[in-house]
């Protein structure tokens, strides 16, 4: 099979070996989970629970109306300890559900069965019940993409144009992180029955699962996943496609790009070229809510770094802070080693002051990358080598944007592409005057939005 890509991108280097031939290790008996109210992009929540109530595993504690929502569930039974500002993965404070698991009972009391302790959905035919039915199960068990922005899994799956393929994100280009790489290999299955509910509900003729060579080994896997699933012996299109290692193969416009030679266009998504694109462990999440009627509670993540002494692959409650899975065991950190703590990759990921901060639904990984990994380079005058343009893959002009920010000039930035920029790092990467490019673009961004913001509201008001 030809390896497809992408035109631009970079080669970091890929350090997964430490991770790659790891299982996935469930964490269990988790005293307390800290969980975020709002976990994903769009809308705000509202607590349902209060201090001092018993919560079942899977019940709901938070939910809002409005379509760009996805309420949040219980990931232990437990006791509401506090509802409190406490800082998420995103470096900023927000509101969390502190809830202490039961403690076992005493002497002579009968212990809960555990039917009284979980509040799961009853089980759906994806393939048997109606689209809105299964689009209402995918909001209803909290299913954000786990790979990144967090962005409500059931808006993706109604789109309002025509699709043509489903698309299984199995490039995981971030160095360092195998969580997905794992879950191919150990739930390949799960991954094809995932892109088959996909295709039912977005009623795409054809599914893709996308992997990249440096975890080839997966692909016969995934192709006996398919040669035996049910779907495909029924009809249903779906194969394997190898993609070349190459950073940010996994955005959803390069792997588009890659595997149809389509381009979205500047501030479209992938629909408008007849694409849906899942990360590996959304779809499993999905297969999850369908067969078991289980919300989104629980996430696999990777755990690694140069600071890292054992390095793993974890299965663990949402709401559990990182410090829990080192303490029970699960990976080894040499803590005076630490020179940064990332949440998510080393590229797209963000730098926290500590690891008590709990796994979140976006969380695919936590690094701890030691002094050389962390090194910080002072900025240097741009030379004007052209080598972040190359290597955009959104044929964006990064060395330009970052001087019409500089100067303030919002409405050239926007002119030249700033709200295209993915904030994938290349052009930092690949920067011999190790311009804080990214950096730039990801604050750039957040002023442009508030200034159109603004300038709406004005014209609402007039
Ligand atoms: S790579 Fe760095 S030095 Fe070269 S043009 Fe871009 S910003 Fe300037
Ligand atoms: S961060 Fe933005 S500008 Fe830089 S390479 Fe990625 S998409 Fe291009």
């Amino acid at each position: 099979m030809t390896a497809k890509t992408f035109k631009g991108g970079a080669h970091p280097p890929e350090r997964k070996e430490r991770s790659s031939g790891l299982a996935v290790e469930r964490l269990r008996d988790v005293k307390q989970v800290v969980v975020p109210v709002n976990q994903h992009f769009g809308a705000p929540l509202q607590a349902l629970v209060k201090v001092g109530d018993l919560v079942k595993r899977g019940q709901k504690i938070a939910d809002a109306d409005g379509r760009m929502t996805v309420p949040v569930h219980a990931p232990i039974a437990g006791i509401v300890k506090k509802i409190e500002p406490r800082t998420q993965s995103n470096n900023s404070d927000g509101p969390c559900i502190v809830i202490e698991a039961l403690p076992p009972p005493a002497e002579g009391q009968e212990a809960p069965r555990p039917e009284d302790l979980v509040d799961f959905l009853p089980p759906l035919d994806a393939f048997a019940c109606t689209k809105d039915d299964a689009l209402a199960r995918v909001r209803a068990a909290g299913i954000v993409g786990m790979g990144g922005a967090g962005f409500p899994t059931h808006v993706k799956l109604a789109p309002s144009k025509p699709i043509a393929m489903v698309i299984a994100n199995g490039a995981e280009c971030e160095p360092y992180l195998t969580i997905d790489e794992r879950t191919m290999v150990e739930r390949p299955e799960d991954v094809v029955e995932g892109v088959a509910i996909t295709m039912k509900i977005v009623n795409a003729p054809e599914g893709v699962i996308a992997i990249e060579e440096n975890k080839a080994y997966a692909l016969p896997l995934l192709e006996k996943a398919i040669a035996s699933s049910p779907r495909t012996r029924a009809g249903m299109k779906i194969r394997a496609q190898l993609l070349k290692t190459k950073y940010p193969q996994g955005g959803e416009k390069m792997l588009i790009s890659a595997i149809t030679g389509k381009e979205v266009p500047s501030g479209g998504l992938p629909m408008d070229v007849g694409c849906v694109v899942q990360n590996i462990g959304t779809l499993c999440a999905m297969v999850d809510a369908f067969k078991e009627g289980k919300p989104l509670i629980e996430r696999g993540l990777t755990l690694s770094g140069g600071a890292c002494a054992k390095p793993a692959n974890v299965i663990a409650p949402i709401g559990t802070p990182v410090s829990e899975i080192v303490a029970a065991g699960l990976a080894q950190v040499n803590a005076e080693g630490i020179g940064m703590v990332i949440y998510g990759g080393p590229m797209m990921g963000v730098a926290v002051p500590s690891y008590d901060i709990p796994v979140q639904k976006n969380t695919s990984g936590v690094l701890f990358l030691d002094a050389e990994e962390a090194k910080h380079f002072e900025e240097e005058t741009c030379i004007r080598c052209g080598r972040c343009m190359r290597a955009c893959s959104c044929r964006l002009s990064p060395a330009l944007l970052a001087v019409a920010i500089e100067e303030g000039d919002y409405v050239e930035a926007e002119k030249i592409g700033l709200l295209d920029c993915i904030e994938c790092g290349t052009c930092s990467f690949v920067c011999p005057a190790h311009r804080h490019l990214v950096q730039r673009f990801r604050v750039g961004k957040q002023v442009l939005r508030a200034i159109k913001q603004k300038e709406k509201e004005a014209q609402n008001a007039r």
